[in-house]
């Protein structure tokens, strides 16, 4: 009998994903920049643009797309939407369920 582990197993990301993440990363960070106004930026959008940036520091690292909290990592279809995520779906309090 194998082993049961509590943490719901989730591939790491290969290289190719992780480039498929940076696309997603530079567009959203370009067409948020182009909606976001000098003169009356949304805070919303300000926000979510820092979060972006900071994600694209942090692509490069070896950690990149794991759980800040559990290191467990990331599901790839949760960073194809949201790539600035930096909880597990666990960590976050989402479940799908809900
Ligand atoms: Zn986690």
């Amino acid at each position: 009998m194998k082993h049961l582990h509590n943490r719901i197993y989730v591939k790491p990301m290969n290289k190719h994903e992780k480039n498929e993440i940076k696309n997603v990363l530079s567009s959203q960070i370009d067409m948020l920049t182009k909606q976001t106004s000098d003169i009356d930026p949304d805070p919303a959008h300000l926000l979510r643009l820092e979060l972006l940036c900071s994600a694209m520091n942090r692509i490069d690292a070896e950690n990149f797309g794991e759980c800040f909290i559990c290191d467990s990592p990331i599901a790839i279809d949760l960073l194809r939407t949201s790539p600035e995520k930096k909880l597990c779906s666990k960590c976050s309090g989402y479940s799908p369920e809900t």
